[in-house]
């Protein structure tokens, strides 16, 4: 079947997930933990490089789990991009620490080390050493790695890497969520690669990754009993769904092909529209993007269409469009949160939008979107 709307990012599933699920169901292993785990968890290894996963049940389980192993806890400040979805920020918050928000860089929309610098050494003469750092790689893109990592050695922070929207991206040759003391994936509906639901945890540190399994399976002691001294969690992702996750990972090089296909077939095709600019366009070298969602930028010297405008525009073809993550900083949950610059991020939201970029996308349907696109923005500029 062919659903005439063009979603955004759906769900792309291939051809062996129902293998694993009914293998699990076959051998009445649907819970606990099991082959399908294991086999998810090595895949996901393999695939960023590191020695220890924990597969959990969303991306959100797992920044909260790394927060935690990494000691941050109330009173604490934390480092964090402004320009992110609020599922990077919530579980600083869950943890009773502060979200401490630094602007983004022009180049690929990531945290500004030149603002990091400037926001710690702030915290630092406000009295408090902020506890830990995490980075974001939006959209795919890998963030400024080789300066941000140098501020946080200098400084000694331990680093957590959101990499939920960065499967498949690398720096260096190197997949990113490798980078940090811990890496955080997602397999939410929207993502590159997807269990419908579900996160991972990996990290170089064995002592990590089984304090963070034992946290995610509601801290349980070693008695014959159920002893608890510790807060647990229920975060473990289900056998079933891990066996959707080793279908999808079969397909991961697959995925993140067509994915920067599809955003170059965009910015090829896009570049003779008035106003309108495939962005963040380049590359750096060393730098390898999974182009998860295409994002465009308006020029408001050039157009009058607005990102708004486009968007309702695309709505009446069918084609669904979304605003850029609005930054935290702006938001009324975060009113109170501390936040260094604000300009870069403010104004990309201000003229910014996600086209649809889904794996399953044809060359027809992005000539559907690019004709809708110029419809508008040939009237807006008439
Ligand atoms: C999707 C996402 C998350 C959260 O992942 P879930 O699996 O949906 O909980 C966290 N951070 C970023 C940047 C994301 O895009």
């Amino acid at each position: 079947m062919r659903y005439d709307r063009l979603y955004l990012s759906p769900p792309h599933l291939g051809r062996h997930e129902l293998n694993y699920v009914n293998k699990a169901i076959e051998d009445n292993w649907v819970a606990p933990a099991g082959p399908n785990l294991t086999g998810f968890e090595t895949d996901i290894c393999a695939a960023a490089g590191v020695p220890y996963c924990v597969a959990l049940s969303s991306g959100t389980a797992a920044l909260h789990l790394g927060l935690l192993l990494l000691g941050v806890g109330p009173g604490d400040e934390v480092l964090c991009p402004s320009f992110t979805f609020v599922a990077t920020a919530n579980p600083i918050v869950y943890c009773g620490a502060t979200p401490v928000f630094v602007d983004s860089e022009a180049e690929t929309w990531n945290m500004c080390p030149v603002r990091l610098r400037e926001a710690i050494t702030d915290r630092l003469a406000r009295g408090k050493k902020p506890k830990a750092l995490l980075l974001v790689h939006l959209y795919g893109m890998p963030a400024l790695l080789p300066e941000l990592l140098a501020v946080a050695q200098e400084f000694d922070l331990p680093v957590l890497e959101d990499a939920a929207e960065a499967l498949g991206s690398a720096w260096q040759l190197q997949p990113l969520g490798g980078f940090g003391h811990i890496g955080v994936f997602s397999f939410n509906g929207n993502k590159i690669l997807t269990t419908s639901g579900g996160g991972a945890l990996v990290t170089y540190d064995r002592a990590l990754a089984e304090r963070a399994r034992f946290l995610a399976t509601q801290a349980k002691d070693e008695a014959p009993y159920y002893q608890h001294s510790q807060l647990g969690y229920n975060y473990r992702l289900s056998n079933i769904l891990a066996g959707i996750g080793r279908g999808q990972m079969e397909l991961l090089d697959d995925r993140v092909k067509r994915r920067r296909q599809i955003f170059n077939w965009y910015r090829e095709h896009l570049a003779g529209l008035p106003g309108l600019t495939v962005a963040p366009a380049t590359e750096r070298p060393g730098s390898h993007s999974n182009r998860w969602l295409t994002t465009i930028l308006l020029n408001p010297a050039e157009t009058t269409a607005t990102p708004e405008s486009l968007r309702q525009h695309l709505e009446t073809h069918n084609i669904e469009s979304r605003p850029l993550w609005k930054p935290l900083h702006l938001q009324p949950l975060f009113a109170d949160a501390p936040m260094y610059g604000g300009e870069v991020c403010a104004d990309l939201f201000e003229r910014g939008l996600c086209l649809p970029s889904g794996t399953a996308m044809t060359d027809e349907d992005l000539r559907r979107v690019r004709a809708a696109l110029a419809e508008h923005l040939q009237q807006a500029t008439a």
